[in-house]
């Protein structure tokens, strides 16, 4: 069943348009598909009537088999059951062990695709989102001191992948890239050090076993601010 078929308007000249969904993008057996989304290709659609393109979204299950990462993405992104019964179909196993599924696999569920991409380099980099959540908010609580950024309007704060820290001259290997976004097309590198780092994991996974939260698919500033306040 893959790919779908979903049908749009076109914006040009208001017809309507099939156009072919990828809704299990598997990396791992079509690496092609990867390419293709993290170009924006995927979502790029040219109309056959009067040829205007234009980008057409819809929701799909991104799966990587070699990394074990499962993320569902889409409007519908919390349809849990969903998206393991698409799993189970896809790897059809009879003998599928959810429990044993969740311990091995990074299952995340994300309406934005930015997130998505944030999440695919973090957990590439074996990193933990829940820690990177929890140090982005304490980068930004020590943002607001600095006399560098206290006036700036901040928009957003990412994960900076290794090979784009190297790029722009940050060759250590010791320390974690953050990229703050501010107002104005303005941005501002912070690090955190790995000692750091794995001091927060621990503090998180003695919050996450305390609080039972070890099934919570939805990871990002507000998942923070409710394991910290409850
Ligand atoms: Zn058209």
């Amino acid at each position: 069943m893959n790919p779908e078929k979903i049908k749009y308007t076109c914006p040009a000249c208001k017809k309507e348009v099939e156009v072919e969904a990828f809704s299990n993008i598997n990396v791992t057996l079509n690496p092609e598909l990867k390419e293709k989304l993290f170009s924006g290709e995927l979502f790029v659609h040219e109309c056959p009537y009067c040829q205007a393109k234009s980008q057409v979204m819809y929701s799909f299950i991104y799966h990587d088999m070699v990394n074990k990462i499962l993320i569902s993405f889409g409007d519908e992104a919390e349809h849990v059951e969903e998206l393991i019964q698409n799993l189970q179909s896809e790897l059809s196993e009879e003998d599928f062990d959810l429990k044993q599924f969740m311990q091995e696999y990074r299952v995340r569920s994300v309406k934005n695709i930015n997130d998505l991409f944030e999440k695919i380099y973090l957990f590439e980099a074996e990193l933990d989102d829940r820690v990177i959540e929890l140090c982005k908010l304490l980068i930004l609580d020590n943002a607001k001191e600095e006399d560098l950024l206290k006036d700036e309007k901040i928009l957003d704060i990412r994960y900076l992948p290794k090979e784009i820290m190297q790029s722009k001259g940050n060759i250590t290997d010791d320390i974690i890239g953050m990229n703050i976004y501010c107002e104005g097309d303005k941005a501002f590198i912070r690090t955190i050090e790995i000692p750091f780092y794995d001091q927060t994991k621990n503090q998180i996974i003695d919050l996450v076993r305390e609080k039972n939260l070890m099934d919570d698919l939805v990871i990002d500033q507000s998942w923070v601010e409710k394991i910290l306040l409850k």
